[in-house]
């Protein structure tokens, strides 16, 4: 993958600079140093990608509010919501873990669909919204710390742990964070590049 510093694009395999410039359908930009992948040319339009952030919006709000594992132990049943579980490890004394879920599948998240809408509307409605690149670079970052999958293949994995202890079944909310989790890879495939070329 490649970083883009202006209009130059650095091969961040042997740091080669190229200058960047928009590609056609299904075209793959490669360093002409090392065959590294620059970029890919991408079939979907800003009013796809927009349809996908506003589905993933609707789904991870589902997913966050929904239950995630429901337990089943003699008798009784508790459900947990990713929220309840943040404070349930946050209250056990596992802040770095409580802290560490909440930043990579709850703010990380949040923030890339949040500046993914304040960027995408007004594009696919033909003007340029204030702060776009600053709104670039953060949602750069966003995209780095958003690890959704992450706690989903946690939540996976302890479901698959205590079948053999409690009656475990995933709750909606694991349904969701999967979907989500899928929503995300397409908006993220399509990179930040594509929305430079709405603005010049
Ligand atoms: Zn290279």
């Amino acid at each position: 993958m490649s970083r883009e510093q202006g209009s130059l694009v650095v091969c961040e395999q042997c740091a080669m600079a190229h200058r960047w410039r928009p590609l056609g359908h299904g075209s793959i930009a490669r360093c002409v140093r090392c065959e590294a992948v620059l970029g890919r040319g991408h079939r979907m339009s800003l009013t796809t990608i927009l349809a996908l952030t506003i589905t993933a919006t609707v789904v991870f709000l589902i997913g966050i509010s929904s239950d995630v594992l429901v337990l089943e132990l003699r008798g009784v049943a508790t459900a947990t919501t990713l929220p309840g579980a943040i404070s349930a490890s946050w209250e056990e004394g596992q802040e770095i873990v409580a802290a560490a879920t909440a930043i990579t599948a709850l703010i990380a998240p949040a923030l890339f669909l949040v500046l993914r809408l304040y960027v995408l509307v007004p594009l696919a409605a033909g003007r340029v919204p204030r702060g776009f690149a600053t709104c670039v670079r953060v949602l750069h970052q966003a995209g780095r710390w958003n690890m959704i999958e992450v706690f989903t293949i946690g939540a996976l994995l302890s479901l698959v742990r205590l079948a053999g202890l409690a009656d475990a079944v995933p709750g909606p909310g694991l349904f969701a964070l999967g979907g989500v989790m899928v929503l995300f890879a397409a908006i993220e495939s399509a990179g930040l590049k594509h929305l430079w070329w709405h603005v010049q």
